[in-house]
């Protein structure tokens, strides 16, 4: 399985003045090799006896004319070129299969990135190695152990990253500590409920994060276009973006890791997440939270772990059930936080008891699938394997 880690990479001027370069030559290449190909494609329809453009000939093509016509791409790594041309390659293939638009030209500021394959780097505790530059710093070690295949290193918001791709071997086997199940209740008053009581609110710093967030960006509306404080704003609300979507990504990493290592079934509601963004209120909370990311996350550490995530079914009245006897309630308000069940009495915490009711619904849902007696009021499901995804930020 593929992961990635994005990390943070602590670059001196004359680093960060190379990763330009080379991200500068990775888009150039990039550029040319697309029109390029775009001229060899009209050409070869006029004769279709001329080979159609492919990536592997444009390759070849800048090797033979690159010491002649672009001296300068020496300068960096042989992997910028390369790699460029390559992902052009890639970018047609999917157009091609109808999985994505046409190639676009890449532009500075957006686009600055270059990659580079294993052979051409190294990875050693907090530092990365790369070829005609050497040792850069690194923000923290990588979190991944397997086969390094390759690194992206790319400038977001005036910072440099490097996200290192690593092939992991096979899923360990589940420790003694991973063997439970437990059900997970997303909401919007904590982050996360579990079926055993215990509570996750998002990361604090980032309610006091946002704040400074919204009044930024309504203080770069009133600056005035194309002014240097209006650029200025403007790259300090990219960096506290970052700053936000890094403290989430690391709060939700923390969460799934906790979840798949302790537990080895996790019962999840299936979202509608479209049907929920319509709420304007509901949907600033759950794009704020990660749902998606966190339930992407727990989908991939538990095969990793050799765990599975079960959905309850989207219609699956998780919060309506009483865990306990199997009671429905006809309506539950979404302010309401505490009920007690008309029918056996028993008082619930509303996410604790949506949590249990998705435990229930895992290990009837497991059980089922083993042969044997289904258990919990759980009547609608299905088990999702968890899929094989590649972590991307
Ligand atoms: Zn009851």
């Amino acid at each position: 399985m593929f992961v990635a880690h994005r990390i943070r990479l602590d670059p001196n001027n004359v680093q960060a003045t190379y990763f330009a370069r080379a991200a500068g030559t990775a888009r150039f290449v990039y550029n040319w090799a697309l029109s390029e190909w775009r001229k060899q494609y009209e050409v070869c329809k006029v004769d279709p006896m001329l080979p159609r453009p492919s990536e592997a000939a444009l390759r070849r093509l800048l090797n033979s004319i690159k010491r002649e016509q672009f001296p300068w791409m020496l300068a960096v790594t042989k992997n910028a070129p390369q790699m460029a041309i390559m992902q052009l390659g890639r970018a047609f293939e999917n157009f091609f299969a109808g999985r994505a638009r046409y190639p676009r030209f890449r532009r500075k500021g957006r686009d600055d990135r270059f990659t580079l394959t294993n052979d051409q780097f190294q990875v050693e505790g907090r530092r990365i190695r790369i070829p005609k530059l050497g040792w850069v710093r690194m923000r923290e070690t990588l979190r991944f152990v397997g086969r390094i295949v390759s690194a992206s290193v790319a400038r977001v918001a005036n910072y440099w990253y490097a996200s290192i791709t690593v092939e992991t071997s096979d899923p360990p086997t589940s420790s003694a500590e991973n063997q439970g199940t437990v059900g997970v209740d997303l909401g919007v008053k904590a982050l996360v409920t579990l079926s055993t009581g215990e509570t996750f609110e998002g990361p604090k710093a980032l309610r006091f994060l946002l704040i400074r967030l919204r009044r930024l960006s309504r203080g770069l509306s009133r600056k005035v276009k194309g002014s240097r404080n209006r650029d200025k704003a403007k790259l300090k609300l990219a960096r506290l973006h970052t700053r936000i979507a890094n403290i989430r990504r690391d709060s939700l990493h923390q969460l799934s890791t906790s979840i798949t290592r302790r537990f080895h079934t996790i019962g999840i509601e299936d979202l509608n997440v479209k049907g929920m963004l319509g709420n304007r209120h509901l949907a600033r909370a759950i794009a704020d939270m990660g749902f998606f990311e966190l339930r992407r996350q727990l989908e991939y550490k538990a095969v990793w772990r050799g765990g599975q995530v079960v959905l309850a079914d989207r219609w699956f009245p998780s919060s309506k059930l009483c865990s306990t006897c199997g009671y429905r309630l006809g309506e539950l308000g979404l302010d309401v936080r505490q009920w007690t069940c008309p029918s056996c009495g028993v008082s619930h915490d509303r996410d604790v008891n949506a949590a249990t009711n998705l435990r229930n619904m895992a290990v009837s849902s497991t059980a089922s699938a083993c042969g044997g007696e289904g258990a919990g009021p759980a009547r609608e499901r299905r088990v999702k394997p968890a899929p094989v995804k590649q972590e991307s930020n």
